[in-house]
């Protein structure tokens, strides 16, 4: 069985979930933009596979207030299918949002997680000597870098500082030029991987927008093909790691 560890099923039809089951897909955190979304939560609600993050995404937070932060944090110290705070992170490769607030809006998200034993999902960009100052502050918070893209060295950095980090890898990682990622792939500990679609966003190579969570199976197959791997032991493994860092 596969784990899709970040998705945004809230915008797709409920369909997907039970096309992402018949491929075996059983797992899904859906992960949160603007808080959680009602739709996020009745989805939870009728489907066992399908787990909550609550988060306000970096380029977001123009969008909401700081009531929006207190709503992340009833969502997540409550709802009981909320596993994790995300995404947050930092993002200056869009330059119009303060960096000042985004980073304020992540400090305080990253404190939730650490008061309410929660892991994070991490949305990155531009923005990695900054992410890795902040990040230390919470060293006992289980991270999770979402649709890793950084240097295999930044990986090390990142391992470095924190014991618990997870890596997670989805469509992009499976280009045959991806070869950075590749690199990275191939240095980490295979307990730190995690596989993930980001659906509706960056379907895999051959596949039509929007990318959904049954294409799931197509991307590990791609990533255990890079790393020499049996299909079957990365299924095994990154479903272990998921539940891991998840607990569910
Ligand atoms: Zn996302």
């Amino acid at each position: 069985m596969w784990a899709d560890t970040h998705c945004h099923l809230d915008t797709l039809t409920e369909q997907e979930i039970s096309r992402a089951v018949s491929a075996d897909v059983t797992r899904f955190a859906v992960a949160g933009v603007t808080g959680c979304t009602k739709e996020a939560e009745t989805l939870a609600e009728h489907h066992e596979e399908v787990f909550l993050m609550a988060g306000i995404h970096p380029l977001y937070i123009d969008k909401t207030d700081k009531t929006a932060l207190e709503l992340v944090h009833q969502i997540a110290a409550t709802q009981p299918k909320c596993v994790a705070i995300g995404e947050i992170g930092l993002d200056y490769f869009d330059k119009g949002v303060d960096r000042n607030r985004q980073k304020d809006f992540f400090r305080r998200q990253l404190e939730f997680a650490d008061d309410l034993n929660l892991p994070v999902s991490i949305h990155l960009r531009r923005a990695f000597p900054d992410f890795l100052e902040i990040i230390k502050s919470t060293p006992a918070v289980t991270v999770v870098m979402h649709m890793y893209s950084g240097s295999a060295e930044f990986a090390r950095q990142l391992q470095q500082v924190l014991p618990r980090v997870f890596f997670s890898f989805g469509g992009p990682a499976i280009r045959a030029d991806a070869r950075k990622t590749h690199s990275v792939l191939r240095i980490l500990p295979f307990d730190r991987i995690l596989v993930e679609t980001d659906s509706p966003d960056l379907p895999p190579p051959g596949m039509s927008s929007p990318n959904v969570p049954s294409n799931l199976p197509r991307i590990g197959a791609g990533i255990a093909a890079i790393l020499g791997m049996g299909i079957k032991d990365f299924e095994i493994l990154t479903w272990n790691n998921a539940r891991e860092v998840f607990q569910w």
